[in-house]
């Protein structure tokens, strides 16, 4: 059992009503990322991640992906202003946040797993959570467990070594590079043309922002650094270590001890 929204409600319910189920929910964007990607990586990722995680665990499932994200950032998504990306206010993302994960929670779910697929989320599912766990709390229910993973903080040194042996330039050039390239390569390879790769310098930018931006920063493939040396077994390798890392980290925090214990206290 993996997919919420495939269950019949009766199903559902029988499983998430005593909250010891584990609610996966990704959060992506819709944004160009170069000429040789499609436009979802950032909501295909976190899924197949959640997905995956999900399996290995007993009683926990991936609620349907919020699939539009705040907006693209120069520094980190080539900029708003790239066509085909097409973002959300932070208010807006903010509030679905919010009203989903009070949803869960009304059908009785304690535990959930924010699973990020796009950097500039990351404020505004800290705020939907923070709204919904102070407005749940109006109503008594004072026991939610939320937690929030970007998934390739995941990623640790030895593989960033592995992976990037001529230098890793940081996580926040690497839109449409050599990790979310090698993934989709992994998991979804009919959605990259690796022909189409524009082989690039990283980069480069003023330690400060302009708006409006000023277009000419963005490398004309939207592509913050090259995914020359992206590859399907790199793909693998990463998905094999955010699998295991997250999987090590959701069963840590909502063991069975833990969540019974908050339980009791607010009894
Ligand atoms: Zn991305
Ligand atoms: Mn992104």
């Amino acid at each position: 059992m993996a997919s919420m929204a495939d269950l019949d409600w009766v199903t559902y319910q029988k499983c998430v009503s005593q909250g010891d189920s584990t609610i996966f929910l990704p959060i992506g964007a819709l944004e160009q990322h170069g000429p040789h990607m499609s436009m979802n990586p950032d909501v295909l990722i976190p899924t197949a991640i959640s997905e995956a995680v999900a399996h290995k665990l007993s009683n926990a499932m991936v609620a349907p992906p919020i699939a539009y994200g705040y907006k693209s950032q120069q520094q980190s998504g080539g900029g708003n202003h790239m066509p085909g990306t097409t973002s959300l206010d932070g208010q807006t993302l903010t509030h679905t946040i919010r009203d989903v994960i009070k949803e869960l929670a009304r059908h009785g779910n304690r535990k959930i797993v924010m699973m990020n697929g796009h950097y500039e989320n990351s404020m505004f599912i800290i705020e939907g959570i923070d709204l919904a766990i102070r407005e749940l709390g109006w109503d008594a229910i004072t026991n939610m467990n939320v937690m929030i993973i970007s998934y390739w903080d995941f990623v640790e040194a030895p593989t960033i070594k592995l992976l990037y042996p001529d230098g890793f330039t940081g996580w926040d050039l690497e839109h449409g590079g050599v990790l979310e390239t090698s993934l989709m390569l992994h998991l979804f390879p009919h959605l990259v043309d690796i022909d189409k790769i524009v082989d690039h310098p990283p980069a480069t930018f003023p330690p400060y922002d302009m708006f409006p931006v000023n277009a000419d920063l963005t490398p004309p493939s939207g592509t913050l650094s090259s995914a020359k040396n992206a590859s399907e077994v790199k793909g693998e390798i990463l998905m094999n270590v955010c699998v295991e890392g997250i999987l090590h980290a959701v069963e840590n925090v909502f063991n069975v001890d833990y969540v019974k214990s908050i339980t009791k206290k607010t009894a």
